[in-house]
C-alpha cells in the first residue's frame, strides 16, 4: 500500500468542479492581482479566525515580515523566536534588520517554553513570536504575562494553525498581529503561494495594507516605506472555494490523529504528540518521537516505512540556532537540548484530511512491526551481531 506524506491530488479532485469556474472567473475579469476574489476571501477568513481584519499577502514569509515591520521593529532590536520552528519565522526578524534570539521548546507541546523566555530578554528585546507549531497553540497566557512584565509585544505565527484554538478562542486574533501561510501543503493551501496578516487593531491593519502595496493607500501617494506583498487573484479564488471545506478538513485531521493515537498507544518505543489541555490542536503535522532518544532508531524507522511505501517527514532536523546562516550569532550544540533531541528523534507521519482508515492502520502496523523486528534482532549481551541491517 502507498501512503504519501501529503495527498494534494485527492483533495483537488474532490473540489475541482468548483475550483475551475472560480479560476475562470478571475481570468474572465482579468482581476489578476488582489480584486474581489481576494477581498471576499479576506472578509471570510477574518470571520473564520474570529479576528477583525485580514490582509491577504503573497506568502506566510511576507506575513512574518509585515507583522514585525508594521510594529517598527528594526536594526538593533531583538526578537524572541523558538529554536524549533521553520526558518521563515526568523526571516520576519532578519528582513527587518533585527536579530533573532532563540529559546528552547517544551518537551510536551514542542512550542516555545515560557519558562525559558525571561533568560533571553535583554534591553534590546522588542517582541516575542509565538509560533503555534504543528497545529497546536503555544501557551499564550504564560507568554503574555512575561510580555506585560517586560513591556514587550507578542505576535503569532499561525502558518500551521488555521482554526486552532487556545482556551476556546481561535488563533490569529490573540496577540497584536498574526501571520498565516497558505502554502499548498498547509491546512488551508492555495494553488501557488499565499499568506495573510490578521489583527484586531484598525491602525495596524491600515499600516499592513499600506506596506503590502508600496506604502500607499492612494496610488502614487507613498506615505510610508513598503513593498509589493500583494496576493494573486487566482489564489484568492482558490482559497475562497477551499474556505467552505476547512471546517470539515480540520475535523478530519483531528479524527485521523485520534485514530493514530488509538492504533499506536500500545507501542512504548515511541512518544505520541501531547494535546495540551488549553489547546484545540489542528494537526498540521503528527510528530512522534523515539523513546530511546536515538537518531539511528528514527532514521531506521523512516527507511523501513519508506520501503513499505509510507512517506514520512522531519520537522525540523536542525533547530534554528544550529543553522549555518545563524553561525555569527554564536549558538552551539547543547544550547537547546529539547529542540535538539526532537530534531534527532522526531518523525512526522502522513497527515492530511483524506487519509483512509486502511492507510492509518497500515502505518500503525508497520511501526509496530519495525519495533518487533528490532527487539527480536537486538544484539544479546554475548552476541557479536551488530543488529544493524538485519531487516
Ligand atoms: C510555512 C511556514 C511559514 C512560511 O510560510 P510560506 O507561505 O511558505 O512563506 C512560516 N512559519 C511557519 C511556522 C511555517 O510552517
Amino acid at each position: 500500500m502507498k501512503v504519501p506524506f501529503l495527498d494534494l491530488k485527492t483533495q483537488y479532485d474532490s473540489i475541482k468542479d468548483e475550483i475551475i469556474p472560480a479560476i475562470t472567473n478571475v481570468l474572465e475579469n482579468t482581476a489578476f492581482v488582489l480584486g474581489k476574489a481576494v477581498t471576499d476571501f479576506e472578509t471570510n477568513f477574518a470571520a473564520l479566525q474570529q479576528v477583525k481584519y485580514c490582509v491577504a499577502t503573497g506568502s506566510g514569509t511576507d506575513g512574518n515580515h509585515m507583522v514585525l515591520w508594521s510594529l517598527g521593529i528594526g536594526p538593533g532590536d531583538e526578537v524572541i523566536i523558538p529554536a524549533n520552528t521553520f526558518i521563515a519565522t526568523a526571516w520576519g526578524a532578519t528582513l527587518c534588520g533585527a536579530t533573532p534570539v532563540f529559546v528552547d521548546c517544551e518537551p510536551d507541546s514542542y512550542n516555545i517554553d515560557p519558562e525559558k523566555i525571561e533568560a533571553a530578554i535583554t534591553s534590546k528585546t522588542k517582541a516575542i513570536v509565538a509560533v503555534h507549531l504543528y497545529g497546536q497553540p503555544a501557551d499564550l497566557d504564560a507568554i503574555n504575562q512575561i510580555a506585560i512584565r517586560h513591556n514587550l509585544l507578542v505576535v503569532e505565527d499561525c502558518a500551521q494553525a488555521h482554526m486552532a484554538e487556545y482556551k476556546g478562542k481561535r488563533v490569529g486574533g490573540l496577540s497584536t498581529l498574526a501571520s498565516f501561510s497558505f502554502y499548498p501543503g498547509k491546512n488551508l493551501g492555495a494553488y501557488g503561494e499565499g499568506g495573510a496578516v490578521t489583527t484586531n487593531d484598525p491602525l495596524l491593519a491600515k499600516k499592513v495594507l499600506m506596506i503590502r502595496d508600496h506604502g500607499a493607500v492612494n496610488k502614487y501617494h507613498h506615505e510610508v516605506y513598503g513593498h509589493n506583498y500583494r496576493m494573486d487573484g487566482i489564489q484568492g479564488a482558490v482559497l475562497g472555494v477551499k474556505l467552505k471545506y476547512i471546517e470539515n478538513w480540520t475535523a478530519a485531521r483531528r479524527n485521523n490523529a485520534l485514530k493514530y493515537r488509538n492504533a499506536l498507544e500500545g507501542i512504548s518505543d515511541i512518544i505520541l504528540p501531547v494535546e495540551m489541555n488549553y489547546a484545540k490542536h489542528v494537526y498540521h503535522l503528527f510528530v512522534i518521537r523515539m523513546a530511546d532518544g536515538k537518531i539511528e532508531t528514527r532514521d531506521r524507522l523512516a527507511d523501513f516505512l519508506n520501503d513499505k511505501g509510507i512517506s514520512t517527514g522531519l520537522h525540523y532536523p536542525i533547530p534554528l540556532h544550529l543553522q549555518e546562516c545563524f553561525k555569527h550569532l554564536g549558538y552551539k550544540k547543547g544550547d537547546f537540548p529539547v529542540s535538539e533531541n526532537l530534531g534527532r528523534t522526531g518523525l512526522s507521519l502522513p497527515m492530511f484530511a483524506e487519509l483512509t482508515d486502511d492507510q492509518i492502520a497500515y502505518v500503525a502496523s508497520s511501526i509496530a512491526g519495525f519495533f518487533n523486528i528490532i527487539k527480536s534482532t537486538e544484539p544479546k549481551v554475548h552476541s557479536i551481531s551488530s543488529g544493524v541491517g538485519t531487516f
